[in-house]
């Protein structure tokens, strides 16, 4: 089977499904993943990709490192605004992305759900969503969201799309390489009791893995599954 995964940020791809990455690569299936936004730029003011550029190198240079720990295919940078995905016209990242999913066609695809915080999570998940749309990509069988430590956690419980899991995936595993892989994102972790730490990781997965009778798991929405 071949996998898709398209992400707002560096790290996105291992908070949001490292374990289930590492685990379908673990099985034979042919996992790529598309990071959409460059990340780091949006520290500044003003974005100033040569003031950020020995930055941003090492931190592609981080993602390559961790989908290679989860055993992914493949990784590729669309290298967009980091957080100022609003400044573009959503068809712009449509296309990139659909240009992706028509050369790969993939049969299932994870991404961000609607209900983060973060703008460029949402953007991405409407983009993902349009790009794999019925009636023009047809060999995309699922569409799963996932939750997003430091972002999804972030939104107002009042929210309507607030992130409410109905799927799960057995991680016990695979844990342990869902940490090592984050903690290649030196730049991106943080200290515990931030979530995007990998003491949260670990108590997300039990948590996830308590509420569907697993010991350990990570938690998706199912946008769309075509049987
Ligand atoms: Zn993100």
């Amino acid at each position: 089977m071949k996998v898709l995964v398209v992400v707002a940020h560096p790290d996105d791809e291992v908070l949001g499904c490292g374990g289930t990455i590492a685990k379908y690569s673990k099985n034979g299936h042919k996992v790529n993943i598309v990071i959409v936004s460059e990340g780091l730029t949006s520290r500044d003011n003003e974005r100033n990709l040569n003031k950020r550029l020995l930055q941003l190198n090492s931190l592609k240079k981080q993602s390559k490192e961790a989908s290679q720990i989860l055993g992914a295919n493949s990784i590729e940078f669309l290298s967009l605004p980091d957080n100022r995905l609003d400044s573009l016209d959503l068809i712009e990242i449509v296309k990139k992305i659909e240009k992706i999913v028509f050369k790969f066609k993939p049969q299932e695809i994870f991404t961000h759900h609607y209900g983060d915080l973060n703008i460029d999570h949402r953007i991405v998940h409407q983009a993902v969503m349009t790009a794999a749309r019925p009636h023009s990509a047809d060999f995309v069988k699922k569409i799963i969201t996932f939750e997003n430590p430091s972002s999804t956690e972030f939104q107002s419980l009042s929210f309507n799309s607030y992130f409410k899991p109905n799927y799960f995936q057995d991680i016990e595993n695979f844990l342990p390489l869902k940490v090592k892989a984050l903690k290649k994102y030196k730049s991106e972790i943080r200290q515990w009791p931030h979530s995007r730490s990998t003491k949260f990781l670990e108590i997300l997965a039990k948590y996830r893995g308590s509420i569907s009778g697993l010991k350990l798991a990570e938690a998706f929405f199912i946008e769309r599954f075509i049987n």
